[in-house]
């Protein structure tokens, strides 16, 4: 500290009043350009920061804390941790705040839009008129997959994955699901029906993943479940890149093993101009725009900033991805 104030180190200047959130307690560091900060300028602000409020492109592992000795609290404008190593925060009693709630109708509506738009072909679609093909009215023109009435397979019902189904019965859909324990409380919601990942995978016409990526995770969706699934099914990739495999994802795509896929998200990002995936005409790749709204990311950026401020006056945050530090202190 300087004045008494809590060194506080940002990664990225956050949407909307989330720095005035925290001029006045903290004594603010804000890396203010355009790209994720260069792990050296990490490692050399945090050496003697308090607080670090972080971005998804920024890696938090061991060496970094230990390079950190008086750091007390992480907040991550993100749900998805990965990017942190949690126990090694938790090992050294550090809370990590991250921005649950907050984002998960936005990155519902985002994943059932890239599942209409992939079933569709909406993409396709729109090159083609752009490309100045469109010529007389053809019954036979990029023909898609039915939604409505349809079987969708979520992988993951957590949050978002439970949006999402809420808005698969809009559609009269079926719903199934696979997670590593049942939840009854959507299930009444949704009318989910429980399946293992190798049921769910062949009976789904469309399939959303809203898994976290953890190591148990990591490359769920490879060569084998892609061929369990329809020739007609949709894949939707609204988490992590690497639960997908994108070899295996390239190789199903090209091959018709499945028609189509939307990424919302790749592996690596941001993904390489030459991937063989972008060559495909139904594969649908954007750039990890799931809580991409105005309110939406405004609202995680003030929930971060509140985690940190919590955190640093020591008391609880309002979302903390490792509770555990909280309870111990
Ligand atoms: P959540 O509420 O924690 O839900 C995660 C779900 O995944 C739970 O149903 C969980 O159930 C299941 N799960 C965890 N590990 C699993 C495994 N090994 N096998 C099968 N199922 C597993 O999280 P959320 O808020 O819905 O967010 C989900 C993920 O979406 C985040 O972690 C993040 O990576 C991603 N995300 C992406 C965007 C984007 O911009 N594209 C935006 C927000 C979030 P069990 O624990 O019972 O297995």
């Amino acid at each position: 500290m300087t004045d008494g104030r809590p060194r506080v180190v940002v990664t990225r200047v956050p949407p909307g009043s989330a720095l005035e959130r925290l001029a006045d307690d903290h004594d603010l560091w804000v890396w203010e350009e355009n790209v994720p900060i260069p792990r050296e300028v990490l490692r050399e602000r945090t050496a003697r920061a308090q607080g670090l409020y972080c971005m998804l492109t920024d890696t938090i592992d061991a060496a970094l804390l230990d390079g950190a000795p008086e750091l007390r609290a992480i907040s991550s404008m993100a749900v998805g941790v990965d990017n942190i190593d949690l126990d090694a925060c938790t090992a050294r009693g550090i809370p990590v705040g991250h921005t649950p709630d907050v984002l998960t109708e936005t990155t519902a509506d985002l994943a059932f839009a890239l599942l209409l738009a992939a079933a569709r072909r909406l993409v396709e679609g729109v090159d083609y008129v752009r490309a100045g093909r469109w010529g007389p009215w053809d019954p036979s023109l990029l023909l898609g997959h039915e939604v409505h009435g349809a079987t969708i397979g979520v992988v993951g019902l957590g949050r978002i994955g439970r949006a999402v189904a809420r808005r698969a019965t809009g559609f009269g859909m079926h719903i199934l699901y696979h997670a590593r324990s049942r939840n009854p409380a959507a299930e009444e919601e949704t009318g989910a029906e429980f399946a293992s990942l190798e049921e769910l995978l062949r009976r789904s016409d469309h399939v959303v993943i809203l898994v976290p990526l953890t190591d148990e995770t990591h490359h769920l969706i490879g060569a084998e479940e892609l061929s369990a699934m329809k020739p007609t099914a949709t894949l939707v990739n609204a988490a992590r890149g690497p639960v997908v495999d994108p070899a295996a994802l390239f190789a199903a795509l090209r091959d018709g093993q499945i028609a189509a896929a939307a990424l919302d998200v790749t592996d690596p990002e941001p993904i390489d101009p030459n991937d063989p995936l972008l060559s495909l005409p139904n594969c649908t790749i954007i750039p990890h725009l799931g809580s991409s709204s105005v309110a939406t990311r405004e609202a995680m950026a003030d929930l971060a900033a509140d985690n940190l401020a919590a955190a640093l006056a020591g008391r609880p945050m309002v979302a903390c991805a490792n509770p555990e530090v909280v309870a111990r202190r």
